[in-house]
């Protein structure tokens, strides 16, 4: 095990691990315990950030104290490898659907990082008074409507970095996922970063903004 290019991020065979923040799975994900210290395996297949450094992803701003603002949180996945990496900072996990939100729940118990948060992403300005400031915004919310809601959340809270994981088809099912892609990044200005995430997610692209 070795520590990658990324921030508190490391390296086995070809494959991301972080240092378990807490002892034992937390999605019956592959766990290596070394030195009394738990790795737990980022399926990249199951996480769009994980695919996205699978597929060389430049910018990771994520340090120790991060604030994390994160639309789209589901059952927390991705959210619990953010909270390994952002140790001492704060994730803001915002999800719609009462079924995984009760998940992020489980998951805050033993996760004193993460601070869940039940609201529909679109108003941005219900949810601020449980949020302390934003550095990092991360959204993955397959909606016809995610761009607007990525750009409503970047104007209110003004993170520095934006990562938003677009899902081309549920903007439009017929049209090529490149043309939709392109039209999309052209609406948001200042994209450092497009990264295909195929063949780990298909049709979706992640986008890294500086806002
Ligand atoms: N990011 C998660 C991960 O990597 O573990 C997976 C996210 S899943 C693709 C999308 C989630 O967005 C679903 O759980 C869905 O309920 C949620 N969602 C959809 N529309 C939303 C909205 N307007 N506000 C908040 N969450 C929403």
């Amino acid at each position: 095990m070795r520590q990658s290019i990324y921030f508190n991020v490391f390296e086995h065979k070809g494959g991301f691990y972080t240092k378990n923040l807490v002892k034992g799975p937390q999605f019956g994900e592959r766990i290596i315990s070394i030195g009394g210290e738990e790795y737990r395996y980022w399926d990249p297949y199951r996480s769009k950030l994980a695919a996205s450094m699978k597929k060389g992803l430049k910018n990771f701003p994520f340090r120790e104290g991060s604030r994390i603002l994160y639309l789209g949180a589901s059952f927390g996945n991705t959210v619990s490898f953010i909270s390994d990496i952002c140790r001492s900072g704060k994730i803001f996990a915002v999800e719609l659907s009462y079924r995984p939100f009760s998940s992020l729940i489980e998951l805050s118990k033993k996760r004193v990082n993460v601070y869940p948060i039940f609201d529909d992403a679109s108003y941005p300005e219900r949810y601020a008074h449980f949020i302390e400031g934003v550095d990092i915004m991360y959204q993955d919310i397959a909606q016809k409507n995610q761009v607007d809601i990525f750009l409503r959340n970047i104007q209110f809270y003004k993170p520095s970095m934006a990562f938003l994981a677009l899902k081309t088809r549920a903007i439009d099912t017929v049209s090529d996922p490149e043309d939709i892609m392109k039209g999309e990044r052209r609406r948001i200005g200042n994209v450092l970063e497009t990264i295909r995430l195929d063949p780990y997610s298909i049709d979706h692209y992640m986008l890294v903004v500086k806002p």
